[in-house]
């Protein structure tokens, strides 16, 4: 048995991934403490409609499914703080968590890791503006809504060729933008975008900025070729960043074992390790551990197996 001030789990990140897990804890009565982390509500809190959560026939905003899901949390004893981890020590059990200068570190037995991963932008203030009305970096949240329009892909790697390939069955026409004249995707994914007829490649071009701020809509990108400096505009509907994403699991390097490009790596869906061992009581879960799905139901599915396994967990070392 350890002391009362040691919570018995702490949940990081308020995504899809991390409320399921917290409303899966509240309700074994662990009592969680959600730390919402700097995109409170994760990708689900950007995004408009979501028309492929089950349950939801007609479909439902982005950002309110989220705060159902908080509200749900919150009814069965979630807290959720509005702060960032910023180091963790995982050496010992139970494990400390550092919140930056002037706050008390906290002490908990499990740990679920639900920090996600973020979507890479462009970052102009035209596209930041107009995320959720014609920007978008998930085409398979918001491909529904380019239907019969002509549209941009940005990026040149395989998730560029994907999100492309993904759009011809809405668009009408598909320009994919590549900043350089390399490109990355595999050599499969680039001859199917090639081949394919509503795709035109742009290369060595770069967006400088999104038109349609002041009408709330993407109306077009103004573009700039990087070789002539040549400055052209490109009327479309929709902006899907394809540039990749970026795990969030800075407080983890050097804890916990990650792939080569810093996703937490796990076993049995949840589990984590270091050097190959497991790190008894914490668990990752949704994007930060899933590079290949990304979606809002399968992060809540593995949120939930984080949580039953804290739980076991727990009952097993004498909570
Ligand atoms: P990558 O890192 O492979 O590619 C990112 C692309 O975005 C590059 O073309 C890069 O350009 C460009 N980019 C990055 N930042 C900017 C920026 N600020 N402005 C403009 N362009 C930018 O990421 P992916 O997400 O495509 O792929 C990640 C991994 O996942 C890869 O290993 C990939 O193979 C894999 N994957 C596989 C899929 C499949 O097999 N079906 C599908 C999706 C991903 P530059 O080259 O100039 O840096």
């Amino acid at each position: 048995m350890s002391d009362t001030s040691t919570r018995d789990t702490v949940i990081l990140g308020s995504g899809c991934a991390g409320l399921t897990a917290a409303i899966y804890a509240a309700r074994a009565n662990l009592k969680p403490l959600v730390l919402e982390g700097h995109e409170p509500g994760g990708q689900l809190s950007i995004t408009t409609l979501v028309e492929n959560f089950p349950g939801w026939p007609e479909g439902v905003q982005g950002p309110e499914l989220i705060e159902n899901m908080k509200q749900q949390a919150a009814r069965f004893g979630a807290e959720l703080q509005m702060t960032e981890l910023v180091s963790a020590d995982l050496s010992k059990h139970p494990y400390v968590l550092d919140l930056g200068p002037g706050k008390e570190p906290i002490h908990t037995r499990t740990l679920i890791i639900a920090s996600g991963a973020s979507a890479r932008w462009l970052s102009l203030p035209s596209e930041q503006a107009l995320i959720g009305h014609g920007v978008s970096s998930c085409a398979t949240c918001d491909g529904f809504f380019a239907s019969g329009k002509e549209i941009a892909v940005i990026g040149g790697g395989d998730s560029a060729m994907e999100e492309a390939l993904f759009l011809t069955r809405f668009a009408t026409k598909v320009t994919l933008i590549n900043r350089t004249d390399r490109f990355r995707a595999s050599r499969i994914m680039m001859e199917r975008a090639t081949a394919h007829p509503s795709i035109q490649l742009l290369s060595s071009t770069v967006v400088e900025e999104v038109l349609g701020v002041e009408q709330k809509e993407v109306r077009g990108l103004r573009l700039r070729n990087v070789k002539t400096g040549e400055r052209t505009e490109l009327p479309v509907s929709f902006m899907f960043l394809g540039i990749g994403h970026t795990p969030n699991a800075k407080p983890f390097h050097g804890q916990l074992d990650l792939d080569p490009d810093g996703y937490i790596l796990t076993h049995g869906n949840v589990f984590v390790t270091r050097n190959g061992r497991d790190v008894p009581g914490v668990f990752a879960c949704g994007d930060i551990q899933d590079r290949r799905y990304r979606q809002a139901i399968t992060a809540a599915g593995t949120g939930c197996m984080a949580a039953l396994e804290a739980e076991k967990f727990l009952e097993d070392h004498g909570r």
